[in-house]
């Protein structure tokens, strides 16, 4: 669902690859087709449509997705107060 956009490098959205068995059952429950299946694993092709609801990260069977449920939008935008634009990241959540 490309027509919805969040803002543009702030998701808490990571996905381990390395945990990952193949059952795609994130591609499923997203809402906006932030996940992909390529050669039985999952990817991120779409990060920022992510809106954080969480649902791929609470029926991922092995916890290879990490999310962090609406913060981080709000979090950037603090951080933008507090140190500024330059500084400013997603709160530490390795994604930026
Ligand atoms: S739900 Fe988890 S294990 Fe299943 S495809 Fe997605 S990332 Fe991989
Ligand atoms: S948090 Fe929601 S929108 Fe983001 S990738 Fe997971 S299921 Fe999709």
């Amino acid at each position: 669902m490309k027509t919805l956009r969040y803002l543009d490098n702030v998701v808490t959205l990571t996905l381990d690859a390395s945990k990952c068995v193949g059952c795609a059952i994130c591609t499923e429950v997203c809402p906006h087709g932030v996940l992909a299946m390529d050669h039985r694993k999952a990817q991120i092709v779409d990060r920022d449509g992510c809106m954080e609801c969480g649902a791929c990260a609470k029926n991922c069977p092995t916890e290879a997705i990490t999310v962090t449920p609406g913060v981080g939008c709000a979090s950037y935008i603090i951080q933008t107060w507090i140190k500024g634009k330059e500084k400013a990241s997603c709160g530490g959540s390795g994604c930026c």
